[in-house]
């Protein structure tokens, strides 16, 4: 396949090029292998890609909604007739196995713009009576919204900001994670190649200059970040500075709660699903695992049990179910938390040690008997590290589950209808889960609360945060004034 880009940037319907940006090399996890170079963006090139999408949102906003909406439904079936192409690719840039990429990028992304190329037609403002005076509410975009992503799920995080952005009739300039440069690209083709006119989805690569610059520029009227929470406390600071609009979609320490009544095998899925997907790079794993002390040991050997049958190897291989680390980076940053942990005194139950072979390999890793004070107990990890908890009250582990800065997601296992609504109800945390873990359904909205973040993405939600309404007064009789 190839994997090097026709050029580094995708400016006003084309690809354009600036080799004077510095160099991001792209490699491959699974090999430690470059398999592309891209360039970071000069401020020329911000320029271009700002300027473009200010020229370009007038008139995409005077389209009507079915007309935008046509574009977006016609990308999304685009994307799926290409799904294995874009998820060979995707697994080239972020080392996920074929397995996951498969049905869980590409897919999600043509979820997305269809959901809101449907909704576009949909948005109107309101009409408030008066008496015989009237107001009415003109749902209008914001205009130029910039779109900086993570490395973990690249093609979704482009689609999740970008579909509703161009829904509501936005122009979007995405930054792409510098670590996977490559398949908002190819988002940005398939756009334009649905019909989507030049200017309205520009990808511009680089570091945190490239996203801080594109933040501050006062061409831009919304900031959408996925990233971690020191990043989003600095853009959230800089986007306040402008009085631009937010969403933040931030890390967490979600928690996950297993009563001794759960159904134990549903209770493991459930934990392996939220802590070793994406080997463990998922923003809203549930990595403290708190489990009834009367059903820890059994749920302990489950798990190691199951764990024992993952698929480790190259992700190209449909069989393989937890592939490599992002980066070298990542997987140090893991391994060092590991290392923290054995120092603490936690038990570690399984795995976590690097594998002997080429690219960014190691075991999923379960620490048993962890404590709330220890350092993997507190701090997000982002690699796959679970950290299980024993609790007898569930007064008290309600309480623990909700002592964190985070409030990214939070699950509960039970057979006890009530105990799991109250639980549901109890957490701190803007996406619950009862007796699953980690779905994220473009119907559904997602977010967090506390440092977690700000704003919701997907569903009718993330209208709200990409629109703004304008309220038009109608007098219909004489005006009387004072004098
Ligand atoms: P990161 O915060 O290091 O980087 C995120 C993005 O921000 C990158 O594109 C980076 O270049 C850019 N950036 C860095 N500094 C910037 C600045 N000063 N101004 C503007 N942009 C800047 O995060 P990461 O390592 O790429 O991703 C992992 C983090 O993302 C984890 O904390 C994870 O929980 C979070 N995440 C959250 C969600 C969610 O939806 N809540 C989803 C995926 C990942």
């Amino acid at each position: 396949m190839q994997t090097q880009p026709k050029a580094s940037h995708f400016i006003d319907g084309a690809y354009v090029e600036d080799d004077s940006g510095t160099p991001i090399d792209v490699i491959y996890p699974a090999t430690g292998e470059k398999i592309a170079t891209v360039y970071a963006a000069t401020p020329a090139i911000v320029d271009r890609a700002l300027d473009a999408a200010r020229r370009a949102q007038g008139a995409w906003a005077a389209m009507s909604g079915t007309e935008r909406g046509r574009i977006l439904r016609r990308a999304a079936d685009i994307m799926r007739d290409r799904n294995h192409d874009l998820s060979v690719l995707e697994t080239y840039d972020t080392g996920k196995p074929y397995q996951e990429t498969s049905v869980a990028d590409a897919t999600s992304g043509a979820d997305a713009l269809e959901y809101f190329g449907g909704m576009a037609a949909t948005l109107t403002g309101e009409h408030i009576q008066l008496g015989e005076d009237w107001v009415y509410t003109r749902r209008e975009p914001l205009g130029v919204c910039v779109g900086i992503g993570a490395w973990n799920y690249p093609t979704q995080i482009a689609c999740w900001k970008g579909a509703p952005a161009l829904a509501c009739g936005n122009a979007v300039v995405f930054k792409p994670s510098e670590t996977t440069p490559l398949s908002a690209l190819k988002v940005a083709e398939i756009l334009h190649e649905a019909g989507l006119p030049a200017g309205l989805y520009n990808v511009v690569q680089g570091m945190g200059e490239v996203g801080a610059a594109l933040v501050t520029d006062a061409r831009v009227d919304k900031v959408s970040l996925t990233g971690s929470v020191p990043t989003g406390r600095k853009v959230y600071a800089a986007a306040a500075e402008g009085m631009k609009h937010v969403t933040m979609e931030l890390g967490g320490k979600s928690p996950m709660i297993v009563f001794e009544d759960a159904n134990i095998e549903n209770a493991v899925s459930g934990a392996i699903l939220g802590n070793f997907y994406s080997s463990g790079q998922v923003c809203s794993n549930g990595t403290r695992v708190f489990v009834h002390k009367d059903i820890k040991e059994q749920f302990l050997n489950r798990l190691a049990a199951r764990l024992d049958a993952a698929v480790i190897g190259d992700p190209m291989d449909p069989t393989t179910n937890f592939g490599p680390m992002v980066s070298e980076h990542q997987m140090k940053i893991a391994l060092d938390y590991i290392a923290k942990g054995e120092a603490e005194g936690a038990r570690l139950a399984y795995g976590g040690k690097a594998i002997d072979r080429p690219g960014f390999y190691m075991q999923p890793c379960v620490f048993a008997d962890v404590t709330d004070d220890m350092v993997i107990a507190r701090e997000e990890i982002f690699g796959p590290v679970m950290a299980v908890l024993d609790f007898e009250d569930e007064t008290e582990v309600l309480a623990r589950a909700n002592a964190t800065e985070f409030g990214l997601a939070a699950g509960v296992f039970t057979n006890n209808l009530t105990r799991a609504h109250r639980i549901a109800a109890g957490f701190e945390a803007g996406t619950c889960y009862i007796n699953t873990y980690n779905d994220a359904p473009v119907e559904a909205p997602f977010g967090g609360v506390k440092a977690s973040g700000v704003g919701r993405e997907n569903s009718k939600a993330a209208i709200e945060h990409y629109s703004q309404l304008k309220s038009v007064y109608v007098r219909m009789g004489d005006l009387e004034a004072p004098f």
